[in-house]
């Protein structure tokens, strides 16, 4: 084992420091040999403590105005922004994502509290009904302390999507990151912190214990959980027990359907390749199942295959040529080579994709190869499961009507793409797919939009992230009302004649 530069954290909570519990250490997966830093883990009692911090400080948080909140956030999330080429380096060796890629979580951080500081007024405007029925007012009010609990693939954008929403609108929130990827999130929401006032924002630590301390705690007002489903439903029972809300955002297993009048040039090709491969594929909206019409099938594979030669190269995160690294751990990699195994048993064949750098010995890290595997069945686990890793089986088909049966013939239902040189019958397509997003003519990131509302359907959760929706996320409605005409509920109707509902 060789130690380069390890990084020794813990997580935080107004001034003060935590990690009183176990250490854990993180591998660099690309050189397995190499550990990136030592985790000190929160104890449940540490949990509690910040639990109780952000519950204090919000009692003043809450009270500013929401100009003021959002200023204070957009010049948090500028000051993220800042550090991104400091940063990149460390996140790149503890995840294993392309350099370039990690350096666009902290510009993302900067991004989406900018928009949320220009939305959250408007979004969140009090609605005030005066007329025949009386005087409504609806107001947004924050609902106390949040929990969030964020998985590794993207750590900081994923926490930047509950931290900036949550505190705009005048919630104070507790972050857990995963331990996989936890240094760089760490360093990040300790600068946005430090513009912000003392416990707003805390950070812990651990695995499932230190969830379950904070997703269980009695002040805690809201869960936002991204993760995969064995968490989820741990979160879930817990919730369960305390009657907390939760926005769940899951795992998906999207379809990229291909209609029969695509052209699919170099660029649309290459799109694809990233839309699937990005991230080595550990991405929740990545393509996951390619559906192809079956007389196009060994066209679209001999156009992916050159494309992904072009633009998939394999290597040290850390290198500019570089855009596919290392899958996250061990578990990882030998579950996604057992999808590609079991595929082939069943008489699948596996085509690999893109090149490496030169010199580059794949054996140092948990890497495995991007491929597209064809001719599985359509029950294979490869096929219905959600890889999260860089293989992409290719499904043709016969017909749209069986396109679309076969997207949807699944229990997950977060993104998906309908890709066709007629963006109307794109368009008309996308509405019979059922997921929470459907791209056009990209997949992934490309199809990315800050007002765009992002969220699952089915097994792939409820909520939304993203967009004004990803705002109002973080509120309840409080409404306060002076009905037109007083009545006394003896009069039979319940109090309700003349000026409940509309028809009445
Ligand atoms: P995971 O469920 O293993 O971990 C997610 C987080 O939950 C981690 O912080 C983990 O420590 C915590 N956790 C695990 N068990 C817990 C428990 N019992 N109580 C409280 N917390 C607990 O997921 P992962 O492997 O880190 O992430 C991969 C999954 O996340 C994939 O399925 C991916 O699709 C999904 N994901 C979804 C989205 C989305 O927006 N829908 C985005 C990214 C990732």
């Amino acid at each position: 084992m060789t130690t380069v530069a390890a990084v020794e954290m813990g997580g935080f909570s107004g001034t003060r420091q935590l990690g009183g519990g176990e250490v854990l250490e993180r591998e660099n997966p690309a050189r397995t040999d190499e550990i990136v830093g030592r985790l000190s883990c929160s104890t449940p009692d540490e949990v509690s403590v910040a639990v109780q911090t952000a519950a204090a400080a919000g009692r003043s948080w809450s009270q500013l105005d929401v100009a003021e909140r959002a200023e204070a956030v957009r010049a948090a999330g500028a000051a993220v922004g800042a550090v991104a080429e400091e940063l990149a380096p460390l996140l790149a060796r503890e995840l294993g994502k392309p350099r370039a890629d990690c350096a666009g979580e902290m510009g993302f951080a900067a991004a989406w509290s900018a928009f949320v500081a220009d939305r959250v007024a408007d979004v969140c405007a009090d609605r005030l009904v005066d007329d025949a029925q009386g005087r409504l007012l609806v107001a947004r009010e924050p609902h106390g302390v949040v929990a969030a609990i964020v998985p590794w693939n993207a750590p900081l954008i994923l926490s930047m999507l509950k931290v900036a929403p949550a505190l705009a609108t005048g919630n104070t929130i507790v972050v857990k990151p995963s331990p996989v990827a936890p240094f760089a999130v760490t360093r990040a929401l300790e600068v946005l912190a430090s513009h912000l006032p003392p416990g707003v924002l805390g950070v812990v630590h651990g695995e499932a214990e230190a969830g379950a301390a904070l997703v269980g705690h009695p002040q805690v007002a809201k869960v936002a959980f991204t993760g995969g489903e064995a968490g989820a439903t741990a979160v879930l029972h817990s919730c369960a027990e305390t009657l907390t809300p939760t926005v769940m955002e899951l795992g998906g297993n999207d379809a990229a359907i291909l209609l029969d009048d695509l052209t699919l040039d170099a660029a649309a090709a290459e799109r694809l390749a990233f839309g699937a491969f990005l991230n080595s594929g550990q991405v929740c909206m990545a393509a996951k199942r390619l559906l192809v019409p079956r007389d196009r099938h060994d066209e679209v594979v001999e156009v992916l295959v050159e494309a992904a030669g072009r633009v998939l190269v394999g290597g040290d995160p850390l290198d500019p040529a570089v855009t596919v690294g290392p899958v996250a751990t061990r578990v990882q990699r030998d579950r996604i080579s057992g999808l590609v195994e079991d595929a082939v048993s069943g008489g699948a064949t596996v085509i690999p994709l893109g090149r490496t750098t030169a010199d580059w010995d794949p054996a140092r890290g948990w890497f495995v190869e991007p491929a597209l595997v064809l001719g599985a069945r359509p029950d294979a686990p490869v096929v219905v499961q959600e890889q999260f890793g860089p293989i992409l089986p290719v499904v043709a088909y016969d017909d749209e009507e069986e396109a679309v049966s076969l997207a949807n013939a699944s229990e997950h239902g977060l993104a998906s793409s309908v890709w066709s040189d007629d963006v109307e019958r794109a368009f008309a397509v996308a509405r019979r797919v059922e997921a929470g997003t459907t791209f056009v003519n990209c997949h992934n990131r490309a199809g990315m939009s800050l007002r765009a509302p992002f969220g699952g359907i089915k097994r792939s959760g409820w909520g939304r992230e993203f967009g004004d929706e990803g705002i109002l996320g973080y509120t309840r409605t409080h409404a306060v009302h002076l009905p037109g005409a007083l009545r006394a509920a003896a009069d039979g109707t319940g109090g309700l004649a003349g000026n409940a509902y509309p028809g009445q």
